[in-house]
């Protein structure tokens, strides 16, 4: 069955449960007025063939899935280096904890959680305009120009207060080089980049292309750092949900608050789905649900 039936089927198939179970992210206002009952699907082959279904061109708030990218970059320009500071282990803790960034002297964990984020963020800034250099980026990986919802970057700066302390605990262990205030700010907006199902499909194509930027042609990535993130998103991609993700889909994820979720399939494709309706793990529900149904019936899977 080609891509775009299977799309439009399983976006059919899933429709009479939109707005049934879940909860839209509530914890600032501009996420909280999301309409839980939106659901889009869009992939893109590595011959560049694309298939969409249902609210694939609604730009959503991408939140965690700017993980992905702001590691590309990291990698991008630091290579080893970067992992000086960042671990490479699944937390088994809430993505934002900081118990364990006491005990382990305020090394993060892994790059998908909100401290390994900051941490990245932190060696961007250092490098030059973190803000500008994400949506130049993503810009660039989608072929379209994508801006940040200001009103998200606003209220998370408000509300971050959790963010704040991780980026100035890890300052306080030496592990943050720039002003925390300076750190967040990129992180903030980091979070509130918007983009469409179709957009993060193209944009996370290089990951399943060794690292080959489908629009422009360049290796944005080495073969082998694309490998890293793709076993990073899979070990650590999807909160504290990353061995049910394994078990039920067996793909490399990203997922963010907003409702979005990315996935690849080396040397195939890559896929995003959004709903915005999340489970008690903080993916969102219809999502996983259709990656599930989509490696059912292509039988695609990393394992
Ligand atoms: N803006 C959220 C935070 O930093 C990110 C949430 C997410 O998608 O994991 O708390």
């Amino acid at each position: 069955m080609p891509f775009q039936s299977i799309l439009e089927d399983i976006v059919q198939t899933l429709r009479p449960e939109l707005g049934q179970e879940g909860r839209v992210a509530d914890y600032i206002p501009a996420l909280a007025r999301v309409p839980a009952e939106q659901f889009g699907m869009a992939l893109r082959t590595c011959d560049g063939q694309e298939a969409q279904a249902g609210d694939s061109a609604t730009p959503f708030s991408i939140q965690s899935i700017s993980k992905v990218f702001a590691l590309a970059m990291g990698m991008r320009a630091m290579g080893e280096d970067l992992w000086q500071r960042i671990g490479r282990e699944p937390s088994g803790n809430p993505f934002n904890s900081l118990v364990q960034l006491e005990a382990e002297q305020g090394t993060p964990r892994n790059p998908f959680i909100n401290a390994g984020a900051i941490a990245v963020t932190d060696r961007l800034v250092s490098r030059g305009d973190a803000k500008a250099g994400m949506l130049e980026l993503v810009s660039g990986l989608c072929g379209e120009t994508v801006y940040f919802d200001e009103e998200v970057a606003a209220s998370e700066a408000a509300t971050g207060f959790r963010n704040i302390a991780l980026g100035n605990f890890m300052k306080s262990f030496g592990k943050i080089d720039n002003g925390v205030a300076t750190v967040l700010d990129a992180y903030f907006h980091h979070c509130a980049v918007r983009m469409s199902c179709l957009q993060l499909a193209r944009a996370t194509s290089f990951l399943s292309r060794d690292g080959l930027n489908p629009f422009n042609g360049e290796q944005m990535l080495t073969e082998r750092q694309t490998r890293r993130i793709n076993a990073l998103m899979l070990t650590c991609g999807t909160y504290d949900a990353a061995g049910e993700f394994a078990f039920r889909i067996g793909l490399p994820c990203k997922s963010g608050v907003g409702g979005g979720i990315v996935a690849v399939v080396p040397d195939q494709l890559s896929l995003c789905v959004w709903s915005p309706a999340l489970d008690a793990t903080g993916n969102s529900l219809l999502g996983m649900k259709a990656l599930e149904l989509f490696t059912a019936r292509t039988g695609l899977s990393v394992f």
